[in-house]
């Protein structure tokens, strides 16, 4: 047996195919042992390495469940001022996309999975844009190739985001070059109808799970029908779709009050949508022209729970016009979802770990037997610890294979810490 060594030790794991991990701190808070075996948890030690895990913590791995990875990194590119407004930032995106190719594409998103992967996330769903000047699906071909590039050490799964300019043609091109889920942001369109029943049809004909930009935006002034996730809800009922259906963002909810959101919510319910709330990039771009007492650009969390309504959260943009900040880090949105969406511990776990998972349709990762073999460690400190983002170490599994390592030397001249 070897030992993982400390998290203040050398990294050494990467690449590393593993066994079966022994005395490590379990979510149920006892001790125990994890055997692996072909990328699921089985009950007795697979192939690969046998680790003593003494002084770790292990936990599912992280999904991010709504990413932009075209636009990720560009934030260098770009001057925001003093911040930008999702029509603003649409509008800086608008401007350098002209510029950037298929390679760019495939060069930054590999250096954004690199960060996301460091930082336990082993599943990543990356919308991606069809461009309105030059190769429409540029975008569309640099994440599929990425995907297939990096099969077997993360997940991919590429959602197109066709606007309301992309032609039916781009759209069915899109899905012949093998996108995974069909998604648009109807909220964008001059008519959000017309352009939720276009993804919707292009999901009836093919199968395709749908995840959709919606209501992203706080005005409340129009009638609940014209909701997005209303329509969304609505439609996927009377089609009796059976594939996963999924509204992101959903800003609006937050700021319904309570008689006009419960029946949403129970439409949402009934019609088994799962909704993805994206903390960092929502507060930085919603209400902004709100000159004090603004509202958080949130979806109502507790409500979507008490609803029964799965729920995912997730980063949304990292460093580019529409988050200029960011650390593709799962616990900086668990950090965000206590404090600005008021979700205990427990909830904001489940967020980034299952209820992503369940909301993206994917079998559940843990230690569980049969549970697929995508875990975190993280150093066996107090779990509030954790979740606030305060401990840096990891070493992240995706299929009982260590993909990556992280441990941290850290030099502090002041008195040493005196262990309790
Ligand atoms: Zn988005």
């Amino acid at each position: 047996m070897r030992a993982i060594g400390p998290p203040d030790g050398a990294a050494q794991l990467a690449g590393e195919m593993v066994g079966v991990v022994r005395g490590v701190r379990l979510p149920d808070g006892t001790l125990g042992d994890v055997a692996l075996e072909g990328g699921v948890v089985g009950v007795v030690p697979g192939e690969g390495a046998e680790l003593d895990a003494s002084g770790w913590r292990v936990l599912p791995a992280a999904c991010e469940p709504h990413a932009h990875l075209d636009k990720a990194l560009t934030a260098p590119r770009v001057d925001p001022g003093a911040g930008n407004d999702l029509v603003a930032a649409i509008e800086q995106w608008r401007a350098i996309l002209p510029g950037i190719d298929t390679a760019d594409v495939h060069a930054r998103a590999l250096a954004a999975v690199h960060r996301y992967v460091a930082r336990g996330i082993t599943t990543i769903r990356t919308h991606v844009d069809v461009a309105r000047e030059g190769d429409p699906l540029r975008g569309v071909d640099a994440l599929v190739a990425l995907r297939e590039q990096l099969r077997g050490r993360v997940t991919l799964q590429v959602c197109l985001l066709a606007g309301s300019e992309a032609s039916d043609a781009a759209v069915a091109e899109a899905v012949a070059r093998g996108i995974d889920v069909i998604g648009g942001c109807p909220h964008l369109a001059p008519d959000p109808h017309h352009e939720v029943t276009r993804m919707l049809d292009v999901a009836e004909r093919t199968g395709l799970p749908v995840d959709l930009h919606a209501d992203e935006q706080l005005d409340v002034t129009l009638p609940d029908e014209r909701f997005d996730i209303v329509d969304l809800a609505e439609q996927v009922l009377a089609r009796g779709l059976a594939q996963r259906v999924t509204a992101s963002h959903c800003v609006r909810l937050g700021m319904l009050e309570p008689e006009r959101l419960a029946p949403i919510l129970d439409l949402v319910a009934r019609a088994g949508l799962g909704v993805v709330t994206l903390p960092i990039t929502n507060l930085y771009l919603q209400a902004r022209e709100v000159t004090h007492a603004a509202p958080r650009g949130l979806a109502a969390l507790r409500q979507i729970l008490d609803a029964g309504i799965p729920l995912a959260a997730g980063a949304d943009n990292l460093r580019d016009p529409f988050n200029p900040a960011g650390r593709a880090d799962p616990f900086e949105t668990t950090s965000l979802l206590m404090t600005a969406g008021f979700l205990t511990a427990e909830q904001a776990l489940a967020a980034v770990t299952t209820g992503a998972r369940e909301v993206l349709g994917l079998p559940q990762a843990g230690v569980a037997p049969g549970d697929v073999a995508d875990l975190m460690l993280v150093p066996d400190t107090e779990a509030g610890d954790l979740l606030a983002g305060a401990e840096d170490a990891r070493i992240v599994l995706h299929g009982g294979r260590v993909v990556a390592d992280t441990r941290v030397h850290r030099a502090v001249d002041l008195p040493l810490l005196i262990a309790r």
